[in-house]
């Protein structure tokens, strides 16, 4: 099987629990404290890799000890880290999250090094990235260097997908056009389109402006209610199946690293969409981000 190149952002997860929050000037002991990896391409490669895909992951890391928690991570889990690089003097990307007695959260997200991965890393992974399977895109990273690898897939026919999180007014609706695969979810569809989404049939319109700029596919995740599918003149709802939900946080990851994994394996889109729709309502059944992912073993279980 070829690989997946995973282009995008790896954080690290500072989880504080506490009952209340601080004031300014104010200090408190809090209840308990997490550490997690995350940050979507992070999140993204794990799913493709503990599903058997082989995955390379494109990104960049800091000069310190979160940097080296993403390593042995991606180890871990079998995500090849040749292009995971570290920028010296730089901190990695961190999210301070508290977390109060309301299970309210406080996020602060410093992207540190992500911001350092730029397109002429993208050319000198160039001979690599040419032998790939699908490029996998979010929007963590700079821009111009999401431009560059939706060029680089267009150059060397590698199908591109391109996960618009967080949702950025900035970006090139244009330029986004030309990957193969867009995975918006409705809250990203409605800011990138300037257009409701209130229900289906105002979706289909935001979706439909996106195609009449020459996108090829757009898949919007909607949650429980599943995904959306428009390609052409073909619109196709695919349901999700009813599970227990207990923490949605990275299903729209999970999703996106199942639907990669299962075209690296040669399924039809539809399959894929399939496939992927059930492994991330079964992550949603498990509490945490990449902790909730399963492996093809586990998977296999659920469907069965
Ligand atoms: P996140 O930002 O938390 O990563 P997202 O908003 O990008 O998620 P969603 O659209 O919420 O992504 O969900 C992606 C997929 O996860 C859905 O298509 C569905 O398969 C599954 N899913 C999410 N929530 C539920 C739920 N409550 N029950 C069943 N499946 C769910």
């Amino acid at each position: 099987m070829e690989e997946i190149a995973v282009i995008g952002s790896c954080m690290v997860d500072l989880i504080a629990y506490t009952d209340s929050i601080p004031k300014a000037g104010e200090t408190l002991i809090a209840k308990d404290f997490a550490m997690g990896c995350g940050g979507k391409g992070a999140n993204q490669a794990v799913a493709a890799s503990r599903l058997g895909a082989p995955v390379l992951m494109m990104a960049r890391v800091g000069d310190d000890a979160f940097a080296d928690n993403t390593l042995a991570n991606f180890e871990k889990n079998g995500v090849s880290t040749e292009f995971v690089t570290k920028v010296p003097g730089v901190s990695s990307g961190v999210a301070p999250i508290w977390v109060d007695a309301d299970s309210q959260n406080r996020i602060l997200i410093i992207p540190g090094a992500n911001m350092h991965l730029r397109p002429a890393d993208i050319a000198a992974a160039g001979e690599r990235l040419s032998k790939c399977a699908m490029i996998i895109l979010q929007l963590e990273i700079p821009l111009e260097t999401v431009y560059a690898a939706i060029d680089f897939g267009n150059e060397h026919g590698i199908p591109v997908l391109l996960n618009p999180a967080p949702a950025s007014k900035d970006l090139d609706i244009d330029h986004a056009c030309r990957c193969d695969f867009f995975v918006p979810n409705e809250t990203e569809l409605e800011i990138l389109t300037g257009m409701p989404v209130g229900n289906n049939d105002e979706i289909a319109a935001a979706a439909s402006s996106l195609l009449a700029r020459g996108l090829k596919n757009l898949i919007v995740t909607l949650g429980d209610k599943g995904t959306l599918w428009m390609h052409g003149e073909v619109r196709q709802h695919i349901a999700a199946p009813s599970v227990k939900a207990v923490d949605t946080t990275g299903a729209g990851d999970a999703f996106i690293g199942c639907f990669a994994a299962q075209m690296a394996k040669g399924a039809s889109v539809e399959a894929a969409i399939g496939e992927a729709i059930q492994y991330a309502s079964h992550s949603v059944t498990g509490k945490g981000t990449q902790t909730s992912y399963a492996t093809a073993e586990e998977f296999a279980a659920f469907k069965s």
